[in-house]
């Protein structure tokens, strides 16, 4: 695989995201997408005169590659379109048809991609999209050696592994076992069976009430993250109070699943958000009794300097089979990035292929927040240095495969896996604050 391949393949992974938070931060067209087909063989590929969501898809793709579709994203196939992908395949060398044949559309990331699980683990002297998954993963996590990725289980291959072992504690055996593909992140780590406590047990319904207009409660809030997570725009975050916002929320909500658009919580619409209960004749009010996700430490401060944008592209399909696990804040370069939380910087990356400049932010509980794309470090910033919750730790910028400056942001409860920062985000989002924060 040449440079430029890799770069393609995974510059259109990281920018797709960029330029769907720019455009299409609504609930609506995100709605649209995720009814579109993703089953194991993959969406069909749009052609000439179609229109939905799969003609979005390809039209944000080849804008994250800086390709303009005249008229912009309209979710419409035409000449402008076909025009665009014609140009895109004259830049990277293959026939001018204006259609997304295969090659194509895994140029731009929209091809079916694989997925490693435990029955497909790469392996010595093997090839194919697994390896080249393998390979991302040791070169993103800055193993020595790991090169650029071919596809093709070598023995370089062979020595990175070893060595991402031996960082790790594992047995450093060179083969990719499922500990080692866990710890690569290749496949989520085995479910431990849970404990069910009352907390986690589904909520039951105590109460008959449903939170209503002008209501100042934590019921409130809890329908506000609800909405929040679901996908909906509720401008100041989950305040609490449900007001003019929270209606219009509610509202789209209702229109999406096609209830009644009264901006009034009744039972149907609570249902849409799982977890509410259905009223009972019990009076008393309580709370919305959904417990708020657990273990997820709410932000002490926003990550980035306004002006910014960001949208929910959560688990969005990356190429390469990855999925997005993070949220990417788009603003200009040079703003300012804060620490979202009292904690030490416990690692700085100078150059991940993906991620270039990046860097891990510990939290006291062990949770950690991972920033990428910085365009520098702040001054005094380094391994083991402590820093305060909207402290500057850095700069946004463009560096590893970003194709536009945006800082790419993870959370990690406990140290744990990824969960999706986008309501953490959007609770209190900071985008409009343009001031630097005192320091
Ligand atoms: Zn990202």
């Amino acid at each position: 695989m040449t440079l430029t391949t890799l770069f393609t393949r995974t510059a259109v992974a990281l920018c797709t995201g960029a330029v769907l938070s720019l455009s299409f931060a609504s609930g609506h067209v995100r709605a649209a997408e995720s009814s579109q087909s993703t089953t194991q063989g993959g969406p069909a590929m749009p052609s000439r005169g179609d229109a939905g969501p799969a003609v979005v898809r390809l039209q944000q793709a080849l804008a994250a590659r800086g390709i303009a579709v005249a008229g912009g994203v309209t979710g419409v196939f035409g000449e402008s379109t076909s025009d665009a992908v014609a140009s895109l395949q004259r830049q990277s060398g293959l026939r001018a048809s204006g259609k997304v044949d295969a090659r194509t559309a895994k140029l731009l990331g929209l091809a079916p991609t694989v997925t490693v699980t435990t029955s497909n683990l790469p392996a010595f002297g093997s090839t194919g999209d697994v390896v080249w998954l393998l390979q991302a993963a040791l070169q993103e996590q800055g193993v020595a050696g790991a090169g650029e990725p071919d596809g093709q289980f070598g023995v370089g291959t062979r020595a990175a592994v070893t060595a991402f072992q031996s960082r790790r504690g594992l047995r450093a055996s060179g083969r990719v076992d499922e500990a080692t593909a866990v710890a690569l992140g290749l496949i989520p780590a085995p479910q431990k069976a849970k404990v069910v406590t009352a907390a986690a047990a589904p909520a039951k319904p105590a109460g008959g009430s449903f939170p209503a207009y002008g209501e100042r409660s934590s019921a409130v809030t809890t329908l506000q993250q609800q909405l929040i997570s679901a996908g909906f725009t509720i401008e100041g975050g989950a305040t609490g109070f449900f007001g003019p916002r929270t209606k219009g929320a509610i509202e789209a909500l209702q229109a999406r699943h096609g209830l009644a658009v009264t901006g009034v919580v009744d039972a149907a619409t609570a249902s849409r958000l799982g977890a509410a209960p259905a009223p009972t004749p019990a009076p008393a009010p309580a709370p919305v009794a959904a417990p708020a996700p657990a273990a997820i430490p709410s932000l002490a401060a926003f990550p980035m300097q306004g002006k910014c944008w960001f949208g929910d592209t959560w688990h969005d399909p990356r190429s390469g089979g990855r999925k997005h696990e993070g949220t990417d804040l788009i603003g200009a370069k040079g703003l300012a990035i804060y620490a979202v939380a009292n904690g030490t910087i416990t690692r700085t990356y100078e150059g991940l292929a993906l991620g270039g400049k990046s860097l891990r932010l510990t939290a006291p509980d062990g949770t950690y927040y991972f920033y990428a794309h910085l365009d520098s470090f702040a001054p005094g910033i380094g391994a083991g240095v402590a820093v305060r919750a909207g402290q500057v730790i850095g700069y946004n910028g463009a560096t590893g495969n970003a194709h536009e400056p945006h800082l790419h942001f993870e959370i990690h409860p406990g140290g744990g896996a990824a969960v999706n920062p986008f309501p953490y985000l959007k609770a209190i989002d900071g985008c409009k604050n343009t001031a630097l924060l005192p320091q």
